[in-house]
């Protein structure tokens, strides 16, 4: 053997989990839902094991077909993936592999880590005031443009109107809007300019759907930018598992109230931040972002009450903390967090 990785593989900076160095209540670290898997999902997660000798169906048909009724929008213009993560990979492959793509700095990692095992540049466009400048990256040629709306890691969000704006504007071949916190915002999704094929609207079911283990995220775009992505996409890379806990999820009926909890602790962390003296930059997310700190002293203070959150040097913002909100139970435990590195600073 005389492995030879790829010359520009050297330059990879790999994807770093959020921490898991917490009690249960405590796991701030990657956004993921404070609640118990809804006793729907497990049934039928349960019933699809039979199925398990099967391959499972390639094109997700059933779940496809309830999402497109969600987004009214064809099946044709749904393609469901092994979570986002899958579909990021694809996109930049088919379309920006060799050429370039234009994201914020900071980025949401994945959509640089996928450009650049793909061979392709990119560029990064500074954040203003924490949210994304949409002139200054509307005038960036590239083969993709990705947009996150609400933005990872910071929070905030553009409204519809200046989404649609950018999308006329720029200079990128297509243009990615990445939706997975939408559901916890008071923006408008761009979901009718996908389905007018003038944009494609990445999803994810990890976040308010709750189901992150399962790996369950979805396009929706116009059906030649799919088929390109359906070509070339390992077939069955949608689990049996996953399809049946996903379906399954779409039709739990309370996730509203879950949606509530989040907004309703969101405020409730924003105010405990601020109550200590510290920024919280105005979230429209399941998380909140605080700059201006000293992220290895608030780490270290939050793991000592078996809390974890995300420091910013992992999500390319050095010098701040991302905190997931927690669920009831976990904001006393984020409070105690929150005092402890107020007195050790
Ligand atoms: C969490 C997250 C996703 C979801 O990724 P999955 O692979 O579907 O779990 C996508 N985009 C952003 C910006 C995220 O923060």
């Amino acid at each position: 053997m005389r492995p030879h990785p790829r010359p520009w593989l050297r330059e990879i900076r790999p994807y770093a989990p959020g921490s898991q160095d917490a009690v249960d209540a405590g796991r701030l670290a990657s956004n993921e839902s404070p609640f118990e898997v809804a006793p729907a999902v497990t049934a039928a997660v349960t019933a699809a094991v039979r199925d398990l000798n099967r391959y499972p169906d390639p094109y997700a048909e059933e779940l496809r077909s309830a999402l497109a009724v969600r987004h009214d929008v064809a099946p044709e213009q749904v393609l469901v993936g092994n979570g986002s993560d899958e579909l990021i990979y694809l996109l930049t492959w088919a379309f920006a592999a060799g050429g370039s793509i234009v994201c914020a700095d900071p980025a949401y990692q994945l959509d640089v880590l996928a450009a650049e095992v793909a061979g392709a540049r990119v560029h990064q466009v500074p954040l203003v005031e924490w949210r994304h400048d949409l002139a200054g990256m509307a005038e960036v040629a590239a083969q993709l443009a990705y947009v996150v709306n609400p933005h990872n890691p910071t929070g905030t969000a553009h409204d519809l109107g200046a989404i649609r704006d950018f999308v006329d504007r720029s200079r990128a071949d297509i243009v990615v809007v990445d939706e997975a916190y939408i559901d916890f915002a008071s923006v408008d999704s761009a979901v009718p300019l996908a389905r007018d094929g003038e944009a494609m609207v990445l999803r994810t079911m990890s976040k308010y759907h709750g189901i992150a283990g399962a790996r369950i995220g979805y396009l929706v775009g116009p059906a030649e930018v799919l088929d390109v992505l359906r070509a070339i996409r390992s077939p069955f890379s949608v689990g049996t598992l996953a399809q049946a806990a996903a379906l399954a999820a779409l039709s739990v009926p309370d996730t509203r109230r879950g949606r509530e909890v989040v907004v309703r602790n969101r405020g409730r962390t924003e105010t405990l931040l601020r109550d200590h003296g510290l920024t919280a930059v105005p979230s429209q997310a399941n998380f909140v972002f605080v700059p201006d700190v000293d992220e290895d002293l608030f780490a270290e203070s939050a793991r000592a009450v078996g809390v974890a959150i995300r420091p910013g040097s992992s999500v390319g913002a050095p010098g701040s903390v991302r905190i997931t909100v927690p669920g009831d139970a976990g904001l006393p435990l984020l409070a105690d967090a929150v005092a402890r590195y107020a007195a050790a600073v």
